[in-house]
């Protein structure tokens, strides 16, 4: 599996500051995004259609930073897995820590949109990760666990192909704080336990990217790390020219 770069530009950007920043991602990393390297990149949900037709043509997959789990119906200001493969996107993020702990969305709501979104063919990247005092009341373990295993045991039988993990400490998303190389590779291999212990063979080769204050001089220690298939970068991810550094890292 290709080592994963995402970008996550948040609540960020006029459409006309989007389309620049994908042309100039385009144009910058043409024909030079390294081999076993993929690309995405998660605008807000109004500037999709408009990024696919920029990025038609490169290298760059199109993600969403959200979905609601339903087909279709009256849920007012909720968009649909399939709303979101129809205008070109592949991937949705799932279970970020904002919509966790500032919109207040539980491990069950987050588990019944990754296994739906899975279910309607989407590539899912679900975001875990522990708080700063659940990291030192030494619950990180039980955390991710029950991030993982609620998720997981909902997933349809061939959605385990289509799920990657972002492991995210909420007090590094951010805050220019980096958890240490030592503790990412310790929480990635935690990760992985639990995918093998949830999915068995599958778990194995699950994506598992690590984000939160990714930048451009950290992000060749932390994509050398056992276990660490990617990055999901937010502040680092709003230039071009920071973001096509981290791809090339
Ligand atoms: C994120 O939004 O998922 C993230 C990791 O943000 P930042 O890189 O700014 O910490």
């Amino acid at each position: 599996m290709p080592k994963l770069i995402a970008a996550n530009w948040k609540m960020y950007k006029t459409l006309a500051e989007a389309e620049t920043t994908a042309r100039e991602l385009a144009a910058t990393l043409a024909s030079r995004i390294p081999a076993g390297r993929e690309v995405l990149v998660c605008p807000v949900f109004v500037h999709l259609p408009a990024l696919a037709r920029t990025l038609q043509g490169a290298d760059i997959r199109l993600g969403a930073q959200d979905l609601y789990p339903a087909k279709e119906g009256a849920f007012t200001g909720e968009v649909a897995p399939r709303q979101l493969l129809d205008v070109g996107c592949t991937y949705a993020l799932v279970g970020h820590s904002e919509r966790r702990h500032v919109l207040g969305e539980s491990d069950a709501f987050v588990a019944q949109k990754t296994a739906f979104g899975l279910g309607e063919g989407l590539q899912i990247i679900l975001c875990i990760g522990e708080t700063l005092d659940e990291r030192r009341a030494g619950q990180l373990e039980t955390v991710l666990a029950r991030q993982i295993t609620s998720a997981v045991a909902r997933i349809p039988q061939d959605g385990a192909a289509r799920l990657t993990i972002a492991y995210e400490p909420v007090w590094a998303i951010g805050t220019g704080e980096v958890a240490t190389l030592e503790d990412i590779h310790a929480a990635h291999a935690v990760v992985r336990r639990l995918l093998a212990e949830s999915l068995g063979e599958a778990g194995r080769s699950v994506r598992i990217l690590y984000g939160g204050s990714v930048k451009p001089d950290n992000a060749g220690a932390i994509l050398g790390l056992d276990n660490v298939d990617g990055v999901l970068v937010g502040g680092a991810s709003l230039e071009a020219s920071s973001f096509s550094k981290i791809v090339l890292a």
